[in-house]
């Protein structure tokens, strides 16, 4: 039986993000160039400069003189994050296949060939990078990503991959799906995962940046693990709803247990204590629920507003 593929790849798009990359960037550039070889591609790298502070704009204008037919450049009006360069550079890309990867190298782009070889052979829609270990990490980080990992997959229907990076390469259709989803909350590992497609996913051992450093401090990921249950999930407001009816199966037991001891013994002073108890848990339990319902609403209204996911200051053709 003979197999006609549907993936031809002609032309590659690379997104790169970037923010105060200024070190890297000549770097990623060398590096890309000696390490990616794919003579029948013709290339074009989107670096999209997230409103950087140090440097970043001016080295991207310089690449840009130097390799006019590889780099091209989107600069942003101040930093609005990763997700929404990221869409913009999904939006400006024109290649048959897009990729997308980081400027700090922890993304190899040696992997590049492979993946292209696997979506123009082997009928993947796309490829995916996901890291086996997290060497380099300190272990405080990698337990909370490991129980996001855990909690998201058992409350959400779209199934996240543990340690799968955002580097990866998709055919123009699934570039498409995802572009047809304009959200104003984006959390990428999640919007790629439920756009479908088959998916193969490379592994290899975690790499450190090569210069600079991460941007994400904690409470960064913590928020941003956040976004992703609440935009993925409707699980936690179910949380207050099967709280409420626990609450109240509880009241009436007591009720009836607090009627028939009222008729057989009387009535006496007596479980202050409890009550006081009772009155806390559940008042701050309302408070929670509250607090879950607003992260909610706060989303909505977000989204609502329908502002644009980024504003560009500067562009190259
Ligand atoms: N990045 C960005 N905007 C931001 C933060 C990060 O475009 O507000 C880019 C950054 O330049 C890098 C990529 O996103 O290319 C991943 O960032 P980082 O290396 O800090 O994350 P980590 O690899 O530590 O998860
Ligand atoms: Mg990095």
């Amino acid at each position: 039986m003979s197999v006609t593929n549907p993936h031809s790849i002609k032309t590659l798009s690379v997104v790169v993000p970037c923010y105060n990359e200024q070190e890297s960037l000549p770097i990623f550039v060398d590096e890309f160039l000696k390490r990616v070889t794919l003579p029948d591609v013709k290339i074009e790298c989107i670096f999209v400069d997230d409103g950087s502070k140090d440097d970043t704009l001016a080295v991207l204008r310089d690449l840009q003189s130097q390799h006019p037919d590889l780099v091209r450049l989107i600069s942003f009006s101040r930093n609005f994050g990763k997700e929404s360069a990221l869409y913009a550079g999904l939006q400006a890309a024109t290649g048959d296949a897009v990729a997308v990867m980081d400027a700090d190298l922890q993304d190899p782009p040696e992997l590049l060939p492979e993946m292209v070889r696997l979506i123009t052979e082997e009928d993947y829609d796309c490829v995916g990078t996901r890291r086996v270990d997290r060497k380099g990490e300190p272990p405080i980080r990698s337990f909370f990503a490991r129980m996001f990992y855990r909690l998201i997959n058992s409350i959400s229907d779209t199934e996240m991959v543990d340690g799968a990076r955002d580097y990866r390469l998709m055919t123009r259709q699934m570039v498409d799906s995802i572009l047809e989803l304009s959200e104003y909350n984006r959390f990428s590992k999640g919007l790629f995962s439920w756009v479908g497609y088959k998916t193969h996913y490379m592994e290899f051992d975690n790499v450190e940046r090569v210069a600079g450093e991460t941007h994400w401090s904690f409470w960064n990921l913590f928020s941003y693990s956040i976004t992703g249950i609440i935009n993925f999930s409707t699980f936690p407001l179910k949380i207050a709803t099967g709280a409420g009816m626990v609450a109240f199966a509880v009241a009436v037991v007591m009720g009836i247990i607090i009627f028939i001891r009222t008729l057989a013994f009387g009535d006496a002073v007596a479980g202050w204590t409890s009550q006081v108890l009772i009155i806390l848990f559940l008042g701050s339990f309302q408070l929670l629920s509250l607090g879950i319902i607003g992260e909610y609403i706060g989303k909505i209204f977000l989204e609502t507003k329908r502002r644009p996911v980024y504003v560009v200051r500067e562009e190259t053709p």
